[in-house]
């Protein structure tokens, strides 16, 4: 049995091993459905940890993957370069618009964190001979499980065995109507105090710590802080980039623009690993002197893969459809009016819409640390026994939907998500 064979083999990220519990084997995927080794279908209502946005095995994006395919499937990035790579550079440098001038690949969500960190640091020896040791970040926030990433996360259960060994950040609260006034002074006087080399944030929504949501208002007056002072801006835009939260960006909600932006997972289009970090001329031209001490020395040997590049081409031209972006107005369309269901539940809390994100807390008030809630674990398996996959963040429930999913299926994962809170209601009483 193959799903035997994998837990012998293989251990799989973010996965607390269990006895009888084993990971199901895929063999198909079409639109927002995944089809099991037996057959079963489940509607992917996460796409795939939220890279998916067209759908699974689209016909267009493998057709464009297939035919580059025939033509070249990698070259070192460093003394080369091709179409795919330029092209998605000056095609995604225009729709983000603002100042940012210049990008460089990576792999992953994780690596383009880790890549706009080291710029900014490098950014002040370069340009400053100044070393910045430290950067901010918000409370609460995930950008990614490499050591530099990892270090701008929330110290959580996550990073726990590495704690010695992350540099020092200073954290702020992520801002609410009421709190606004003091996390803006929080933040100036950790700039006066540290001179951070940046800020780094996710925009809007932030995705591993809970689906928290705020308002862009605030966001653009902690910009605007940073930016009196000479601090850096890193927006990263992994998990919200590329329609999630209604706009192509989250960025796109701003007045005040970051100064980097990581962009990866929906890249592609959820096709192939690729990880994007864009910037302003200002900060090129630290790096493009010509002298050996001012080179950016960073790099992977899948940079800027040719395939990977083309899927990101293909997933663009998708999302430049005016069908797609009529689904992302209708998704959240429907997800506001079930937040709104949902609302009077009496085990829901703060149900929250962003685009096409909608997210809920369970909440009976007497829980630990969220992502360690036992809700987890008991809705998961519910969830899958429907066939919907929703993988709660401990008791946060949420939906992030491919763009293509059916009215008729995005009902039928709303209906899964109402049984799930009346099999809790039971479980609990
Ligand atoms: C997922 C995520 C990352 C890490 O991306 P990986 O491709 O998993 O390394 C970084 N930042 C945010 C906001 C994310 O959601």
């Amino acid at each position: 049995m193959l799903a035997e064979k994998d837990k012998k083999y293989i251990l799989h990220p973010f996965t607390t091993y269990r006895e009888n519990e084993f990971n199901i084997p895929v063999v198909r995927g079409e639109g927002a459905l995944l089809f099991d080794e037996n057959g079963r279908e489940y509607i992917d209502a996460v796409g795939s940890w939220w890279v998916n946005l067209h759908g699974h095995s689209h016909p267009y994006i493998n057709q464009k993957i297939s035919e580059q395919l025939n033509r070249l499937e990698h070259v070192m990035f460093s003394g080369f370069t091709h179409a795919p790579a330029v092209d998605l550079a000056e095609r995604l440098l225009a729709r983000l618009g603002g100042s940012f001038s210049q990008l460089f690949y990576s792999d992953n969500g994780s690596t383009s964190v880790e890549v706009a960190l080291k710029m900014a640091v490098q950014y002040w020896k370069n340009k400053h001979g100044e070393t910045r040791k430290t950067c901010i970040a918000f409370r609460n926030s995930y950008h990614g499980d490499t050591f530099g990433s990892m270090s701008v996360s929330e110290r959580d259960v996550f990073v726990e065995p590495f704690l010695d060994l992350l540099f020092s950040v200073g954290y702020i609260d992520v801002p609410g109507d009421t709190t606004i006034d003091s996390v803006a002074a929080s933040l100036e006087e950790l700039i006066k105090q540290h001179r951070p080399a940046a800020f780094i944030f996710e925009p809007l929504v932030q995705g591993a710590g809970g689906m928290r949501m705020y308002r862009p208002e605030h966001l653009d007056r902690l910009i605007a802080i940073c930016h009196t002072h000479g601090v850096l801006c890193i927006a990263d835009e992994v998990m919200t980039g590329f329609g999630r939260t209604g706009k192509w960006f989250a960025c796109d909600h701003l007045r005040n623009k970051p100064d980097l932006i990581c962009l990866s997972k929906g890249l592609t289009g959820g096709y192939l690993p690729l990880g994007v970090t864009a910037f302003s001329d200002e900060i090129a031209s630290v790096f493009t002197s010509g002298e050996a001490a001012r080179t950016f020395y960073h790099g992977h040997s899948y940079t800027a893969n040719p395939l990977a590049c083309t899927a990101a081409l293909a997933s663009l031209d998708l999302m430049e459809k005016e069908e797609t972006q009529l689904d992302l107005v209708r998704i959240e369309k429907a997800h506001r009016q079930f937040a709104a269901r949902l609302a009077s539940h009496p085990l829901v809390q703060d149900a929250r819409v962003s685009g096409v994100i909608l997210a809920f807390d369970v909440n009976r008030g007497d829980e630990g640390y969220f992502y360690l809630h036992p809700v987890k674990n008991i809705l998961y398996s519910f969830f899958i026994a429907e066939g919907v996959v929703l993988r709660p963040l401990g008791n946060v429930i949420y939906i992030i939907p491919p763009y293509c999913i059916a009215d008729a299926q995005l009902q039928q994962v709303y209906k899964a998500v109402e049984k799930g809170l009346e099999h809790l209601q039971n479980e609990f009483s």
